[in-house]
């Protein structure tokens, strides 16, 4: 099988006063063609330099990587050609320039053949649903259109590798809503391109991925099917409860209650799993105080995917 994007050990770490910085720890991922991939990860776990060294920007410290086929040290130029890359928040448009020129000096600067350019700025323009407002200043533009026309921007050369860092960010719900169908309906749907994004939206990634990888401290995590790992018993919401004296027939009440699904009781500890991940800590704390329970801790069970992006999202993976 040949894979959009594979990766054996990549690893970089930074120098710094303060000793080295395990920015990205042998990372070993493999992505299908065809598949959009999100990578989930806190600030500073390392996305944006797995993503940089992906996209031949930055030298691996150690471990080797192919991009559409390519490896990313002796093929740069192939890899570049290939993919188109998406950094939020950073464009070089020209403020005083319309959305469509500044399409078509990016794609003159791209070598598109100039009889080519109009069409597909235009077919562009209008995935994006950016016509209208092609013929205004980009300095006029709000947020997500200036995230879309960078989007759109990446795909003049019609790449088949597509790498996104955090592409819903600062879009207000709607506009949000229209490139995830656009990136999973048309992008990878309809054209088939392969989608590396980056997120620290839970609900982006549920929404959208088929594969993910969650990374912390530059480490991979968790690595899989998306539906594959949401699957496992995990991704019912569980709750674990630590009472000063354990109460007698507290478990066959609880039990009761709407929602809940099954509860395991130990002693003094209480494990309870509600139904379809209901959120029922009010209703659970109240059952236990009213039939006389002293909670002495209290707290979601951690394992699955939600609890680890959770955790992970803390800042604190140790467990
Ligand atoms: P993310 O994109 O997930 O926020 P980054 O890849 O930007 O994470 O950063 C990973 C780690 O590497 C962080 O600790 C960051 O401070 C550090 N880092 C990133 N770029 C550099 C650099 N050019 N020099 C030194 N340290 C860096």
């Amino acid at each position: 099988m040949s894979f959009a994007i594979e990766t054996r050990g990549l690893t970089k770490t930074y120098a710094s006063a303060l000793g080295p910085i395990h920015a990205v720890q042998d990372v070993t991922i493999a992505i299908p063609r065809g598949e959009l991939f999100g990578l989930f990860g806190p600030n500073g776990a390392g996305k944006s330099t797995l993503i940089r060294m992906l996209a031949t920007l930055l030298a691996p410290t150690a471990g080797e990587a192919r991009v559409n086929g390519f490896d990313i040290a002796r093929q740069a130029d192939e890899v570049r050609a290939s993919i188109g890359l998406v950094f939020s928040n950073e464009h070089s448009f020209y403020g005083r320039l319309t959305g469509r020129k500044n399409l078509n000096f990016f794609a003159a600067l791209q070598n598109i053949p100039r009889r080519d350019i109009r069409r597909r700025v235009d077919e562009l323009l209008g995935m994006f649903d950016l016509l209208s407002p092609a013929g205004r200043m980009f300095h006029t533009y709000s947020t997500g259109m200036r995230q879309k026309l960078n989007m759109a921007r990446a795909l003049l050369h019609n790449p088949s590798i597509l790498f996104l860092d955090e592409p819903t960010k600062g879009m207000d719900l709607p506009t949000a809503e229209a490139v995830r169908k656009l990136l999973k309906e048309e992008i990878v749907g309809r054209q088939g391109k392969t989608v590396f994004l980056t997120t620290h939206d839970l609900y982006d990634m549920e929404q959208l991925c088929d594969r993910v990888a969650v990374i912390a401290q530059g480490q991979i995590q968790e690595f899989g099917d998306l539906r594959e790992l949401l699957a496992s018993p995990a991704s019912e919401r569980a709750y674990q409860v630590e009472l000063a004296e354990a109460v007698a027939g507290l478990a066959a009440r609880l039990e009761k209650l709407e929602n809940v699904k099954e509860v395991k009781a130990e002693g003094t500890r209480l494990e309870i799993v509600s139904n379809n991940g209901a959120r029922m800590d009010q209703v659970l704390w109240n059952e236990i105080i009213a039939n006389g329970g002293q909670i002495r801790s209290y707290g979601p069970r951690d394992d699955g995917l939600r609890a680890l992006v959770r955790r992970v999202s803390r800042g604190d993976n140790t467990e």
